[in-house]
């Protein structure tokens, strides 16, 4: 790009939750967001700006920016200059807050606490233990059944048997 379209380039702000700079304000450089999905979403991490996250990687890159303050010195391919030009693999670190509170670690923490967990084990093993002693009991309430309906079918056939005798 050449060095009129460079100055005539619409004021650049810094993405960064905790940083006010803007290109108006400062000499620093403003680095966009880069194009690779897998490179901008650790940009989006590191920078706590979470909100971007429902953007597209390609628009990112056209209208947001980190400043230089958000690099280590090893992220410039050109350190000993203006440190305006970044390696390809240069991820910013450099942040004193989060804007927005850190998804990471909220969706990381396990829904139940472990004790809670524990608690709800031991009940569920109770409710087991008493539902195998109830079919245990209901088994042998079965075989109970089964004999006095043969009992029953038994009485039945000689009460028949009698009523049929006694017709004669
Ligand atoms: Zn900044």
């Amino acid at each position: 790009m050449s060095k009129v379209l460079e100055t005539r380039r619409a004021r650049r702000f810094c993405a960064a939750p905790d940083c006010d700079n803007n290109s108006e304000s400062c000499t620093l450089s403003f680095f966009s967001f880069p194009k690779d999905p897998e490179r901008s979403k650790k940009w989006i991490e590191n920078s706590g700006r979470f909100d971007l996250i429902a953007k597209k990687p390609l628009d990112l890159s056209k209208n947001t920016y980190l400043c230089t303050n958000h690099f280590e010195d090893s992220n410039f391919s050109n350190i000993k200059n203006k440190k305006n030009r970044l390696t390809p693999t240069a991820v910013p670190t450099i942040f004193t807050k989060s804007g927005i509170p850190h998804l990471g670690t909220a969706t990381n923490q396990p829904i139940l606490d472990p004790g809670m967990e524990n608690n709800m084990k031991k009940r569920l093993e109770k409710e087991l233990e008493k539902a195998l002693k109830e079919n245990e009991i209901l088994k042998k309430m079965n075989k109970k059944l089964k004999l006095l309906n043969a009992k029953v079918q038994r009485l039945e056939r000689r009460s028949r048997h009698s009523a049929y005798l006694r017709r004669f």
